[in-house]
């Protein structure tokens, strides 16, 4: 047996993890499941080179829980430890970690406490939750066993073991304000939130499986059982696959396994995968959106090899991307910096243009490869497409290509189209394009048809960010503008000629519009008489252009939150 002292600064570091790391608890299961982890796919490659002269056979990982005992255990098959290695990578390496992590950290508490929960102390986030750990490992090479003990104090004690199996096996003894974990819901909880899609099957008891009945049972015999391997991770999830090995039911069958309780299928998907200058692989979705942004309860989540980090992607996606799903996963995120700092960073830079350019890429693909599906699913992706094009140059430029402008008749087109279509016909004294559009079918419903009825073509905009698009595209679009089809401005449209004959002499007319104009505040409206001479209404009340958009741009918060933020790929 053999003592020791671990070779710390700081006095006892063990109530400092515990009140460091306090807000994020329970990632000490995703770090020891990490390191078996680990430890497994260093053997598979150390017997594929031939260095280790084993059987690498089909080794998973196994987590126990003894109530009575107060035990929780996580065992592998991986490369083991000798007693130099335990000495060496338990007490010096990863105590370094700990202590440097502590350094860094000492003075910051609480205002970057959520990012210290992803920084991953290692090994020693155990004692978040331990107030004793033992490690049990016997190499793959042709050394006695190890156990190593410690309760928390800085001192450690190693004695041989009698493990004849490869593998590493760590005790918990779970402190008693951790009771928690403990439960069998508990650890499910967490193995499916962390562990999901890991790459070594995790094995959390067992469960009983349903056969079927032997030939010739009759209908009251109970069908047969077996116990087998309660396995509760894809070691394979679809996006570690090359997209050529997958089809598009593999797709949507990996969404559901994603977000199990939603029930909507995605419209298509985007597989990213690139090795150079980052590495990036993953899947992204497009869900159906409704103009409700409160849905956004199944968020895309980051993976680092497989390992679950985290659902909150601010700062890594560009933020009108944050409304998709899927999965995104990079050892190339540093996730031991601020948010902030993370947006400054070169890599997540480049991360971030690749994402976009990519979602730019496959809209444009589905545009020419198939027009009537993508007009088809215009109304559910336009709110991420309208919104990127707002808060992303490199989109907006993009987008041009397949950016679609309804027609209030369901036509769609793209912007130079309609500016074709509408050059004879909606042009000011100016010269300039008038682009004449509705918010509100119904509300609107008596100025289109009057619109339509002079020959005008009338959009449908009617998303809640439409008074910023337009603003957009009027400051880059020379020659155009927009007017909403109840404004003022269809008055200084040059008319097609006009073939309608008035109803009312000059006469009426000078009396109708003095009694209008008596109970409409003129400040405000317009009343237009003009549109006496059309079928559709008696006449009609517009609303000066400028005073409309005025309030509709304070209603949707003047330019602030959503665009205020978005950071410009390069
Ligand atoms: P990291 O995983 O970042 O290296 P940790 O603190 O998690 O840091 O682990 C420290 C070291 O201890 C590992 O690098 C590894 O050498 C060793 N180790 C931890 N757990 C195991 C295990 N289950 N099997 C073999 N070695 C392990
Ligand atoms: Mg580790």
């Amino acid at each position: 047996m053999s003592k020791g002292t671990i070779n710390v600064a700081v006095e006892n570091i063990f109530p400092l993890i515990k009140k460091f790391l306090y807000s994020d608890h329970e990632i000490f299961l995703r770090e020891l499941i990490s390191n078996a982890t680990d430890a497994t796919l260093k053997l598979k490659h150390l017997t594929s080179i031939g260095e280790a002269k084993v059987e690498y056979g089909n080794p998973m990982i196994e987590v126990k829980i003894d109530k009575e005992k107060k035990q929780l255990r996580i065992i592998d098959q991986g490369i083991g430890m000798t007693q130099d290695e335990v000495e060496k990578y338990i007490n010096e390496i990863a105590f370094s970690g700990a202590e440097e992590f502590l350094e860094k950290y000492k003075d910051k508490k609480g205002e970057d406490a959520g990012i210290i929960g992803h920084f991953g102390l290692g090994f020693y986030s155990a004692f978040m939750v331990a107030e004793k750990v033992e490690i049990i490992t016997k190499s793959y090479k042709d050394e006695p066993a190890v156990h190593w003990e410690c309760d928390g104090s800085p001192e450690y004690k190693i004695t041989k073991a009698k493990k004849t199996k490869r593998g590493t096996e760590i005790i918990l003894h779970i402190a008693e304000d951790s009771t928690e974990f403990l439960e069998k819901s508990k650890i499910t909880e967490l193995l499916v939130k962390y562990n999901k899609f890991m790459p070594i099957p995790i094995k959390f008891g067992t469960i009983t499986e349903t056969l079927p009945k032997p030939e010739g049972a009759k209908e009251e015999d109970k069908a047969p059982t077996k116990e087998v391997d309660n396995i509760i991770n894809n070691p394979n999830p679809a996006w570690t696959k090359q997209p050529t090995e997958l089809e598009d039911k593999d797709y949507k069958s990996f969404y559901r396994e994603l977000y199990p309780m939603q029930f909507d299928e995605p419209l298509f998907n985007i597989h990213l995968n690139v090795d150079y200058p980052f590495n990036l692989t993953g899947i992204l979705y497009f869900p159906k959106m409704t103009n409700d942004m409160n849905m956004q309860k199944d968020k895309i989540q980051l993976y680092q090899n497989q390992v679950f980090v985290t659902d909150n992607v601010e700062g890594i996606v560009p933020e009108f991307l944050t409304m998709l799903r899927g999965v995104i996963d990079s050892p190339d995120i540093p996730l031991n910096v601020s948010r902030s700092y993370l947006q400054a960073d070169g890599a997540v830079k480049k991360i971030a243009s690749y994402i976009t350019r990519k979602v730019a890429d496959k809209l444009k693909s589905l545009f020419n490869s198939n027009r009537e599906d993508f007009e088809s699913k215009w109304n559910d992706i336009k709110i991420v497409i309208e919104y990127g094009m707002l808060s992303e140059e490199k989109f907006f430029e993009k987008a041009q290509d397949f950016v679609l402008y309804p027609t209030v008749d369901g036509k769609f087109y793209t912007f130079s189209e309609l500016k074709e279509k509408i050059k004879v016909t909606q042009t000011d004294k100016d010269d300039k394009l008038v682009i004449l559009y509705a918010s509100n079918k119904e509300e609107q419903h008596s100025y289109i048809e009057s619109a339509k009825e002079k020959g005008y073509e009338v959009l449908l905009l009617d998303s809640p960010i439409v008074s910023h698009l337009i603003q957009k595209l009027e400051s880059t679009e020379e020659n155009v503008s927009f007017a909403r089809v109840d404004g003022d401005h269809i008055d200084n449209l040059i008319k097609k000629e006009d073939t309608a004959i008035s109803k009312l002499s000059d006469e009426e007319k000078e009396t109708l519009k003095t009694f209008l104009t008596e109970v409409i505040p003129s400040e405000k409206f317009a009343v237009q008489l003009e549109a006496m001479d059309s079928n559709a209404s008696p006449f009609i009340i517009t609303e000066p252009e400028f005073m409309r958009r005025m309030k509709e741009m304070q209603q949707s918060g003047g330019g602030g939150g959503m665009f205020g933020m978005g950071q410009m790929p390069e």
